[in-house]
């Protein structure tokens, strides 16, 4: 099997959500065959669909994996669960939220997975981060990522200065 190109969105509000993401980052690329290629900059966005809750930071990785989508996802929720994740309240607080966003050209509709992730093309929060590590990341089925950046415009998100 050969490596696919992968981008993970990282997302954290409770516990420290910067160091979250940012110790995240290290582990989803010290998976089994996984190579992190690049980290994009920590975004700090307000929360949607669930408003009284805090503010999140986001982030998107972009890896070289072995890994096929399943055993990503398999892998990807291990991490989530090490870092006290529990599902209580769908878009509710969260400790470590990590989805695929895109796993190569990949379009898969499988229970429990879906490919690219559906709401990716709306969300500034994913967009953003996104487009740092992969300007011209084509989202299969929708087109290029940096087209759909125009509609999200009115998302407030506000990029956080880089660690010293
Ligand atoms: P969300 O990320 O939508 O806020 P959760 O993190 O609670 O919600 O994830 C719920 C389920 O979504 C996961 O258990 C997983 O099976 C499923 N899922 C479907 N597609 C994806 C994807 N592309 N990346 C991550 N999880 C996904
Ligand atoms: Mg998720």
């Amino acid at each position: 099997m050969s490596a696919a190109r992968a981008v993970v969105a990282l997302g954290s509000n409770l516990e420290g959500p910067e160091a979250q993401v940012r110790r995240a980052f290290g582990e989803v690329g010290a998976l089994a065959g996984t190579r992190l290629l690049a980290r994009s900059a920590l975004y700090r966005t307000a929360p949607v669909g669930f408003a009284d809750q805090p503010a999140f930071v986001n982030a998107c990785a972009l890896v070289e994996t072995m890994l096929g989508p399943r055993d990503l996802l398999e892998a990807l929720l291990a991490i989530e669960r090490r870092h006290g994740r529990v599902r209580d309240v769908p878009n509710g607080p969260r400790t470590l939220d990590l989805d695929i966003v895109l796993y190569g050209d990949l379009v898969l509709h499988e229970h429990g997975l879906t490919i690219p992730h559906p709401r990716a093309h709306e969300r500034a929060f994913v967009l953003a981060p996104l487009l740092d590590v992969w300007p011209d990341a084509i989202i299969p089925g929708r087109g290029a990522a940096a087209r759909f950046r125009d509609g999200v415009r009115d998302q407030a998100i506000e990029r956080l200065p880089e660690a010293p």
